[in-house]
C-alpha cells in the first residue's frame, strides 16, 4: 500500500473530553472564535489547562521570573512599599495579585515588605486565581498573612487604596487573531472541524462587536493579536485605583506599541507545540500589546509611566545590589538567576513592565 493510502485510511487520534466538548459546541453553534477557544482550553471549569494542574517549574511546562529567583519578588516588595509611601502611608492598603501561580511572588514580596511594621499592619492581601490547584498552593505559602481570594477583581473592597500586581497574567487572557484583506475587510481566526471531526483553524469575517478593537493603522495581510478581555481587566483595575488611589503593575512578554505578527504559541514541557495538539494539556499564551491598555488607562484618568523592559526595571530598583548580598552564600546560582532575569538575550528585553497610577505624591520608582 502506498504511503498516501496508508495515511488516508489511518484513523485519527481520538479526541480528549475537552476536544469533544469543543467539537460539540462547534456542531451546535458553528465556528468558534479563537478567544472563546483559548478561554475553554485554559480555564474550562472541568478540563481547562490551569484548572487541572500546577504548570510551573522545571517539572511543569514553563518557568516564570518569581520561580527563577526570590530576588524578583523581593524587588517588587520594595517597589510596593515605595508606592505605599507615595500614597501617604495609609493605615490600610489592599494588595491584589492577579494570576499568582504558586504564590511565590507574593510570599517573597511580603517577607521583604513586612520588615516595615507600619506596612505589615496596613496591608490586606487579595488574590485572583482561577485554578483550584494553585489556590491550594497559595493558601499554603501565605498562611502567615491576612489573605483573601476573590472571584473577580471588581469584588475588591473600596474602603482603602489598592495596589494591583501581576506577572504573566495578561498573556493568558483570551485574544483574537485578526487580519485585514485588500478590500478593507477584517477576518478573525476561528476553530472548526474537518471531515474526521478533528479540530482545525479557519478564518471568518469579524462580528461588529470586534470592529472597535482592531488596530487603527493596520497593514493589509498582516495578522494582529487583539484582546478586548485584557482591556476589560484594565478597565476594572483602573476603576478600582481611581476610587481611593493606588497603582497597577503588570509584567509580561509583549510590546509597548502595537505590532503585527503571530506571537501566539502553545507550550508543553518547556517546548513549543501545535496549538491544536491535545487541547487542554498545554499552555496557550500570546504577547501582550500594552498600547491599547495604556490608551484606556489614560482615557479613564490614570497617569502612566512609559513601558520599560524588565531588565531596566529590575536594575533600576537595585537587583544587582541584592544579588551581591545573596551571592555570599551561593554565588554561581545567584549570578545565573540574575543573568536570566535581566540580560537582553534572556528575559530582560522581551519582558516589559507596564504601570499606571492615581493619587501618588510622585511617580513610582523603576521607570
Ligand atoms: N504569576 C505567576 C503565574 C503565572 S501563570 C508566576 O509568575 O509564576 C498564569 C496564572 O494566571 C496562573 O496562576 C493561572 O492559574 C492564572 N489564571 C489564568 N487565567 C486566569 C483567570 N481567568 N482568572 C484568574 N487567574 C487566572
Amino acid at each position: 500500500m502506498s504511503a498516501e493510502k496508508i495515511l488516508q485510511n489511518s484513523p485519527s487520534r481520538s479526541l480528549n473530553p475537552l476536544e469533544v466538548f469543543l467539537r460539540d459546541c462547534i456542531r451546535k453553534h458553528g465556528a468558534m472564535d479563537f478567544a472563546t477557544f483559548m478561554d475553554h482550553a485554559l480555564c474550562h471549569p472541568q478540563w481547562g489547562y490551569y484548572v487541572t494542574r500546577d504548570p510551573l517549574g522545571q517539572a511543569g511546562d514553563f518557568t516564570t521570573a518569581p520561580e527563577i529567583s526570590q530576588m524578583f519578588g523581593e524587588i517588587i516588595g520594595a517597589w510596593v512599599v515605595d508606592v505605599w509611601h507615595k500614597l501617604g502611608q495609609p493605615e490600610k492598603v489592599y494588595l491584589l495579585e492577579v494570576g499568582p501561580g504558586r504564590g511565590t511572588l507574593m510570599s517573597d514580596l511580603l517577607r521583604v515588605a513586612s520588615q516595615i511594621p507600619e506596612f505589615a499592619s496596613a496591608v490586606h492581601v487579595l488574590m485572583l486565581e482561577a485554578s483550584p490547584v494553585l489556590r491550594g498552593k497559595q493558601r499554603e505559602v501565605l498562611k502567615a498573612y491576612r489573605a483573601e481570594w476573590l472571584d473577580a477583581s471588581v469584588d475588591a473592597p473600596d474602603d482603602a487604596p489598592i495596589i494591583i500586581i501581576g506577572n504573566e497574567f495578561l498573556d493568558t487572557v483570551p485574544m483574537h487573531q485578526v487580519i485585514l484583506d485588500k478590500d478593507g475587510q477584517w477576518s478573525q481566526k476561528v476553530v472548526t472541524e474537518d471531515q474526521n471531526g478533528q479540530l482545525l483553524f479557519g478564518w471568518e469575517a469579524i462580528p461588529t462587536e470586534l470592529a472597535g478593537f482592531v488596530p487603527r493603522h493596520a497593514k493589509n495581510d498582516e495578522i494582529y493579536e487583539i484582546s478586548p478581555k485584557q482591556i476589560e481587566h484594565m478597565k476594572d483595575w483602573a476603576s478600582l485605583v481611581l476610587r481611593k488611589g493606588g497603582a497597577v503593575l503588570q509584567i509580561d512578554y509583549g510590546h509597548a506599541l502595537t505590532q503585527s505578527g503571530v506571537f501566539l504559541h502553545a507550550i508543553r514541557d518547556h517546548k513549543h507545540i501545535d496549538v491544536l495538539d491535545n487541547v487542554g494539556s498545554a499552555d496557550i499564551t500570546c504577547n501582550v500589546d500594552f498600547e491599547p491598555l495604556m490608551r484606556v488607562s489614560r482615557k479613564m484618568g490614570l497617569q502612566c509611566v512609559p513601558v520599560v523592559t524588565q531588565g531596566d526595571y529590575l536594575k533600576k530598583l537595585g537587583i544587582e545590589l541584592r544579588a551581591k548580598v545573596l551571592s555570599q552564600k551561593d554565588p554561581d546560582s545567584v549570578e545565573a538567576a540574575l543573568r536570566r532575569l535581566v540580560d537582553a538575550e534572556q528575559m530582560g528585553t522581551l519582558f516589559k513592565v507596564f504601570c499606571c497610577y492615581h493619587g501618588l505624591s510622585a511617580p513610582p520608582e523603576g521607570f
